[in-house]
Formats: structure tokens, sequence, C-alpha cells
């Protein structure tokens, strides 16, 4: 394997309901930066059926070319369609670095390439950094419970690949006069040769808010004692239009589904304001929740590693302080609108 041959930042553009899902802006935020530091271009691999035009969306957001493959073929995700083009382009084109989103699609499609080019994947990354001169990506997650951050290397092989999780990296402020080169690609496959067909698409109809797209949060722990109590978790993210979360104990207690779960192992969330309600504060669940922009902690234990991580801490009881909350919120909110949830206002709260 010729090192040399292996060229450019690559980021797999997953798109969801006609758009780029916001996971491959923040990679190509953060590939913006790897590209920059190595002095290499940043592409994108755009796979789907009439989606083209997002090109535009991929250079706004930082990218230098993109790799179109746009077939009917193409319509929705599955695995062996899409792992053929992506790999018809490693091929071609060798990236020296190819990122995913850890999203249900990019996880997928991500070991299915690590498993056929072969080379390894460095999974739910969490900070990107690349050697200037070696072109050696440093991937960074935490490992061994959370307890350390592991940097992993691919010294033997190319491209060098990873999966970073949404929420983690940042995108670049979009600048709509920013152009690039499209490249476009085909590769020929027949329908009948490809084993899975897409029969029903069933969308997932839900009121509540979901927790990796709600800007303010109401998580609880264990603190709040079994199943009745964590309903007064869930009267708090009523009176605030907010989303429910929880730490890993209360999903293996059976109190609310594992989509809730934040942390390590669950979902990493950065919304405007997060409570941590009768949570201690592991390192697992902070992972997921310190880059939040407001974090107030309310535990009856001083000590509890919370109060480390958080902007406002209460100390007591949750029982006592929530039913509180609740009352000033319902008697206050009226006068903020659903719509301003800015901190400040919070702060009146
Ligand atoms: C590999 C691995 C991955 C993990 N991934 C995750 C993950 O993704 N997310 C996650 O959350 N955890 C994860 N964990 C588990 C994590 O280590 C902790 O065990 C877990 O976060 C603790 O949950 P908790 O804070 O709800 O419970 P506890 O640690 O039991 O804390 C309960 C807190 O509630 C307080 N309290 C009790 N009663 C009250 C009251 N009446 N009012 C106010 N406060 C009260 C207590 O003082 C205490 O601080 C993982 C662990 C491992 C090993």
């Amino acid at each position: 394997m010729n090192f040399a041959d292996y060229r450019g930042i690559w980021v797999y553009l997953e798109v969801k309901d006609g758009h780029i899902a916001p996971v491959s802006l923040e990679l190509l935020g953060a590939g913006r930066k790897l590209a920059d530091k190595r002095k290499t271009e940043l592409a994108g691999v755009l796979i789907g059926s009439g989606i083209k035009q997002l090109a535009s969306t991929a250079f706004a957001y930082g990218a230098d070319v993109v790799y179109v493959y746009d077939a009917p073929i193409f319509a929705h995700y599955r695995t062996e369609p899409y792992m053929h083009a992506l790999l018809d382009c490693c091929r071609k084109h060798k990236p020296e670095v190819l990122l995913y989103g850890a999203t249900p699609t990019g996880k997928d499609l991500a070991s299915a390439i690590a498993t056929d080019l072969p080379t390894g994947l460095t999974a739910d990354t969490t900070v990107l950094d690349i050697e200037e001169d070696t072109g050696l990506l440093l991937a960074s997650r935490p490992a061994f419970g959370g307890n350390i951050m592991a940097t992993i290397l691919c010294k033997k092989y190319r491209p060098q690949m990873a999966t970073v999780r949404p929420k983690v990296m940042k995108a670049l402020p979009p600048d709509p006069t920013r152009t690039g080169k499209i490249i476009e690609e085909q590769i020929t496959l027949r329908e009948e040769d490809v084993r899975t067909k897409v029969l029903e698409i069933v969308r997932e109809t839900t009121k509540k808010v979901r927790i990796d797209e709600a800007d303010i949060i109401v998580a609880g722990g264990k603190g709040m004692g079994s199943k009745e109590g964590f309903q007064l978790i869930h009267q708090l993210a009523d009176a605030l239009g907010a989303a429910v979360g929880a730490s890993r104990d209360v999903v293996e207690a059976g109190w609310i589904d594992h989509h809730h779960q934040v942390g390590q192992t669950g979902v990493t969330v950065t919304p405007k304001i997060y409570f941590a309600i009768g949570i201690s504060g592991a390192i697992q669940h902070i992972v997921g929740m310190q880059n939040s922009e407001l974090i107030i902690a309310i535990n009856k234990d001083p000590n509890a590693p919370i109060f480390q991580s958080c902007h406002y801490g209460i100390v007591g009881d949750a029982f006592e302080i929530v039913p509180l909350l609740i009352e000033q919120i319902k008697r206050e909110l009226p006068n903020i609108k659903a719509s301003s949830t800015s901190k400040e206002e919070m702060r009146h709260v």
C-alpha cells in the first residue's frame, strides 16, 4: 500500500428526508480543519436519488469537492448499493481519511467498507486531529468505562476511517457564496442483484420532543427513587415543553426507554438548558451532556460529582424542589413565550 497515493479528507454525506444530515455538516466543519492542517482537499460523497443539488450545501459548509452517485437504485439507504458506490469512489480516488456520522446508517456503511477495503475503523470518536507531516489521523474516544481518552491510530492501512457522534463537532457557519467541484460517478448495479428491498417506510409518530433535538432537557437519575418518582421529571419537562433525559441506571431499571439515555452509551446532547436531577454525575453521563449551554443540577448530596460539572447547583431533595419549580414555571411561563427559552429568561423563572 503506497500511502502517497492517498489524499484528501472525505466526509460521507448522509441524506435524510432530502437534506444533508446535520451530523454530516458538523463533520464538514471538523474535516475542514483537518484538511487545512494537512494542506489538502476536503471532499464529500453524496449517494442517493435526485440529490445532486445538495452538493451546493456541502460547498457552503466547507467542502471543496463533492463526488455524486445519483441513481434510482440509491433512493433509500440499503447497505449493498451504498457500499458498492462508496467502495468504487474510495478505490478510484483514494482518500487519506474518511469520516462518517455515528448514526445507524453511518455505522452500518462504515463497518461494511472497513471489512471490504480492508482498513481500520474507530467508532464513536469524540475528538479528531491529524499529524500535519505524516497525515496520521488521531481519533480519540472515551475508553475503559470513560475513565480515559484513548487516541486510536491506523498506521498500516488507508483510508483511515472514523465514525463521529452527532453534536460533538461544530458545523461552520454556512457561506452560500462558496463553490466547488462536482464529480459525477456511476456504478453498474442492477436492482435484481440487490438482496434487500424496501417495501414500506413507517415513520415514528411521537409528539414527545426528541432529546437530540431539544432546546431544554430535564434529565432524571436513580435519585428519583422509583418509576413513580420519575414521573416528577416528566411533569417538569411538560411544564417547560422540554424533552426527558435519563441516566443509564434509570434505563436499566426500566423506568424509561433507552432512547432517553444520555451519555457514553446513550445520546450526546447539547441543549440550551440541561437539568440533571438526582443524577450523581458519573463520567459516562457527563461526556454526553457536558457541552450543554447551561447545566442546572439538583442533588441532595453536596459532594455529588455533578456539582463539578454544572453552572448552577441546588443542594436538596428533588421531591421538595421540583414541585416548587413546576409551580413557579406554570405561574411565570405565560409571560415567557415557548419560543424564547434563552438562558436569561430561564434565570427569571
Ligand atoms: C461502560 C459504561 C458505560 C456507561 N454509560 C452510561 C451512559 O451512557 N449514561 C449514564 O448515565 N451512565 C452510564 N454508565 C453508568 C454510570 O457509570 C453511572 O452508574 C450512572 O450514570 C449513575 O446513574 P445515576 O446518576 O442515575 O445514579 P446514582 O449514581 O445512583 O446517583 C443517584 C444520585 O441521586 C442523588 N439523590 C438520591 N435521592 C435524591 C433526592 N431525593 N433528591 C435529589 N437527589 C437525590 C444521590 O445523591 C446520587 O447522587 C455507564 C457505565 C459504564 C461502565
